[in-house]
Protein backbone atom coordinates (compact mmCIF):
# COMPACT_ATOMS: atom_id res chain seq x y z
CA UNK A 1 0.00 0.00 0.00
CA UNK A 2 1.32 3.11 -0.75
CA UNK A 3 2.00 6.22 1.86
CA UNK A 4 -0.67 8.10 2.50
CA UNK A 5 -0.69 12.00 0.91
CA UNK A 6 1.96 10.18 -1.41
CA UNK A 7 0.09 11.40 -4.63
CA UNK A 8 -0.50 15.14 -3.49
CA UNK A 9 3.24 15.55 -2.10
CA UNK A 10 4.50 14.39 -5.41
CA UNK A 11 2.60 16.52 -7.35
CA UNK A 12 3.66 19.49 -5.64
CA UNK A 13 6.88 21.41 -4.81
CA UNK A 14 6.72 22.51 -1.71
CA UNK A 15 9.40 25.72 -2.18
CA UNK A 16 7.01 27.62 -4.43
CA UNK A 17 3.56 26.49 -3.12
CA UNK A 18 2.36 27.48 -0.05
CA UNK A 19 -0.45 24.74 0.10
CA UNK A 20 0.37 22.51 3.01
CA UNK A 21 2.79 19.71 3.11
CA UNK A 22 0.79 16.50 3.25
CA UNK A 23 0.98 14.08 6.31
CA UNK A 24 -2.08 12.10 7.67
CA UNK A 25 -3.83 13.55 10.89
CA UNK A 26 -4.54 11.73 14.27
CA UNK A 27 -7.79 11.21 14.70
CA UNK A 28 -11.25 10.80 13.59
CA UNK A 29 -12.90 14.07 12.86
CA UNK A 30 -15.83 14.87 10.57
CA UNK A 31 -15.08 18.28 8.61
CA UNK A 32 -15.44 19.04 4.93
CA UNK A 33 -14.95 22.01 2.99
CA UNK A 34 -15.41 22.77 -0.58
CA UNK A 35 -13.18 25.17 -2.01
CA UNK A 36 -13.58 27.47 -5.20
CA UNK A 37 -10.69 26.70 -7.12
CA UNK A 38 -9.79 29.17 -10.57
CA UNK A 39 -6.74 27.25 -12.18
CA UNK A 40 -6.88 26.24 -15.83
CA UNK A 41 -10.86 25.52 -15.22
CA UNK A 42 -12.85 26.87 -12.82
CA UNK A 43 -14.43 24.01 -10.56
CA UNK A 44 -15.15 23.29 -7.58
CA UNK A 45 -13.21 20.79 -4.87
CA UNK A 46 -15.63 19.04 -2.50
CA UNK A 47 -13.55 17.11 0.40
CA UNK A 48 -15.04 15.22 2.80
CA UNK A 49 -12.72 14.26 6.51
CA UNK A 50 -12.07 10.47 6.64
CA UNK A 51 -9.33 8.33 7.94
CA UNK A 52 -6.87 11.45 8.87
CA UNK A 53 -7.31 12.85 5.14
CA UNK A 54 -9.44 14.84 3.26
CA UNK A 55 -11.33 12.29 0.35
CA UNK A 56 -11.61 14.79 -2.23
CA UNK A 57 -13.54 15.11 -5.52
CA UNK A 58 -12.82 17.86 -8.50
CA UNK A 59 -16.95 18.92 -9.12
CA UNK A 60 -16.52 21.10 -12.16
CA UNK A 61 -19.91 22.63 -12.29
CA UNK A 62 -19.85 22.82 -8.49
CA UNK A 63 -22.89 21.27 -6.05
CA UNK A 64 -26.29 22.38 -7.10
CA UNK A 65 -29.19 22.26 -4.54
CA UNK A 66 -31.80 20.74 -6.98
CA UNK A 67 -32.69 17.70 -5.78
CA UNK A 68 -31.34 15.03 -8.20
CA UNK A 69 -29.63 16.82 -10.62
CA UNK A 70 -26.21 14.99 -11.10
CA UNK A 71 -23.13 16.73 -11.21
CA UNK A 72 -19.88 15.40 -12.32
CA UNK A 73 -17.36 14.76 -9.31
CA UNK A 74 -13.72 13.26 -10.59
CA UNK A 75 -12.10 11.28 -7.57
CA UNK A 76 -8.84 13.07 -6.84
CA UNK A 77 -6.14 12.46 -4.71
CA UNK A 78 -6.52 12.92 -1.09
CA UNK A 79 -5.23 15.92 0.47
CA UNK A 80 -3.98 16.89 3.91
CA UNK A 81 -6.74 18.07 6.65
CA UNK A 82 -4.37 21.27 7.00
CA UNK A 83 -6.05 21.90 3.17
CA UNK A 84 -9.13 22.49 4.35
CA UNK A 85 -7.88 25.67 5.87
CA UNK A 86 -6.34 26.89 2.64
CA UNK A 87 -7.25 29.86 0.89
CA UNK A 88 -4.60 31.89 -1.48
CA UNK A 89 -2.78 31.93 -4.68
CA UNK A 90 -1.13 28.77 -5.85
CA UNK A 91 1.78 30.01 -8.08
CA UNK A 92 1.63 29.48 -11.88
CA UNK A 93 3.53 26.85 -13.65
CA UNK A 94 2.77 24.44 -10.19
CA UNK A 95 0.38 21.72 -9.96
CA UNK A 96 -3.42 23.46 -9.85
CA UNK A 97 -1.62 26.94 -10.15
CA UNK A 98 -4.39 29.40 -9.59
CA UNK A 99 -6.93 30.76 -6.89
CA UNK A 100 -8.11 29.01 -4.29
CA UNK A 101 -11.38 30.15 -2.33
CA UNK A 102 -12.80 28.64 0.91
CA UNK A 103 -16.40 28.31 -0.50
CA UNK A 104 -18.17 26.46 2.68
CA UNK A 105 -16.50 24.62 5.37
CA UNK A 106 -18.30 22.38 8.30
CA UNK A 107 -19.07 18.63 9.02
CA UNK A 108 -20.17 16.01 7.41
CA UNK A 109 -22.21 13.03 8.46
CA UNK A 110 -22.34 9.98 7.46
CA UNK A 111 -25.14 7.57 7.29
CA UNK A 112 -23.46 3.71 8.18
CA UNK A 113 -19.81 3.20 8.24
CA UNK A 114 -18.06 5.41 5.66
CA UNK A 115 -15.53 3.54 5.04
CA UNK A 116 -17.19 0.49 3.73
CA UNK A 117 -19.63 3.13 1.94
CA UNK A 118 -16.71 4.71 0.21
CA UNK A 119 -15.32 1.53 -0.94
CA UNK A 120 -18.31 0.33 -2.16
CA UNK A 121 -18.38 3.61 -4.16
CA UNK A 122 -21.97 4.71 -2.54
CA UNK A 123 -21.86 7.58 0.53
CA UNK A 124 -25.38 8.93 2.05
CA UNK A 125 -24.49 11.63 4.30
CA UNK A 126 -25.66 14.71 5.54
CA UNK A 127 -24.36 18.58 5.38
CA UNK A 128 -23.77 20.84 8.44
CA UNK A 129 -21.92 24.03 6.58
CA UNK A 130 -23.02 27.52 6.65
CA UNK A 131 -24.22 26.96 2.40
CA UNK A 132 -24.68 23.89 2.17
CA UNK A 133 -27.12 21.51 4.07
CA UNK A 134 -29.06 18.42 4.16
CA UNK A 135 -28.93 14.91 2.72
CA UNK A 136 -26.73 14.64 0.09
CA UNK A 137 -25.14 11.71 -1.81
CA UNK A 138 -21.74 10.58 -3.87
CA UNK A 139 -22.49 7.48 -6.35
CA UNK A 140 -19.52 6.39 -8.10
CA UNK A 141 -19.79 5.40 -11.53
CA UNK A 142 -19.02 2.53 -13.78
CA UNK A 143 -15.26 2.75 -15.01
CA UNK A 144 -14.76 3.37 -18.82
CA UNK A 145 -10.95 2.47 -20.13
CA UNK A 146 -10.39 6.10 -20.97
CA UNK A 147 -11.01 7.28 -17.53
CA UNK A 148 -8.42 8.17 -15.97
CA UNK A 149 -9.80 9.12 -12.50
CA UNK A 150 -12.94 7.96 -11.27
CA UNK A 151 -15.95 9.14 -12.07
CA UNK A 152 -18.28 9.98 -9.34
CA UNK A 153 -21.77 11.62 -9.09
CA UNK A 154 -22.70 14.57 -6.41
CA UNK A 155 -26.42 14.53 -6.19
CA UNK A 156 -28.72 16.46 -3.66
CA UNK A 157 -31.56 14.48 -2.25
CA UNK A 158 -34.39 16.05 -1.74
CA UNK A 159 -35.47 17.63 1.95
CA UNK A 160 -35.83 20.83 3.17
CA UNK A 161 -32.51 22.26 2.04
CA UNK A 162 -33.20 21.42 -1.47
CA UNK A 163 -34.12 23.71 -4.06
CA UNK A 164 -36.75 23.46 -7.31
CA UNK A 165 -35.07 24.34 -10.61
CA UNK A 166 -36.27 28.09 -10.53
CA UNK A 167 -35.10 29.49 -7.55
CA UNK A 168 -31.87 30.91 -6.97
CA UNK A 169 -28.15 28.94 -7.95
CA UNK A 170 -26.36 28.81 -4.31
CA UNK A 171 -23.12 29.16 -6.57
CA UNK A 172 -24.55 32.73 -7.82
CA UNK A 173 -26.48 33.81 -4.77
CA UNK A 174 -23.43 33.34 -2.47
CA UNK A 175 -20.20 33.19 -4.15
CA UNK A 176 -17.63 34.84 -1.55
CA UNK A 177 -15.39 33.16 0.71
CA UNK A 178 -17.06 32.06 4.23
CA UNK A 179 -13.41 32.50 5.76
CA UNK A 180 -12.51 36.37 4.06
CA UNK A 181 -15.53 37.22 2.58
CA UNK A 182 -13.30 38.00 -0.31
CA UNK A 183 -14.21 37.08 -4.01
CA UNK A 184 -11.78 35.54 -6.24
CA UNK A 185 -10.57 38.52 -7.51
CA UNK A 186 -9.79 40.15 -4.11
CA UNK A 187 -7.74 37.15 -3.42
CA UNK A 188 -5.43 36.82 -6.27
CA UNK A 189 -4.76 40.22 -6.08
CA UNK A 190 -3.63 40.59 -2.56
CA UNK A 191 0.07 40.06 -2.71
CA UNK A 192 0.46 38.66 -0.18
CA UNK A 193 -2.58 36.30 -0.28
CA UNK A 194 -1.60 33.16 1.74
CA UNK A 195 -4.23 33.00 4.83
CA UNK A 196 -4.45 30.01 7.07
CA UNK A 197 -7.78 29.95 8.11
CA UNK A 198 -8.53 26.87 10.93
CA UNK A 199 -11.43 24.79 9.61
CA UNK A 200 -12.13 23.96 13.13
CA UNK A 201 -13.76 25.44 15.77
CA UNK A 202 -11.21 28.05 17.34
MN1 LIG B 1 -8.74 21.89 -7.61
Amino acid sequence: MSKPLSAYNAKRDFRKTAEPRGKRAAGAGNSFVVQKHAASRLHYDFRLELHGVLKSWAVAKGPSLVAGEKRLAVHVEDHPLDYGGFEGTIPKGQYGGGTVLLWDRGTWEPEGDPHKAYAKGHLNFRLEGEKLGGAWHLVRMRQRPQDRNEQWLLIKSDDEFARSADEPDILEELPLSVATGRDLDGIASDKASKTWNSNRED
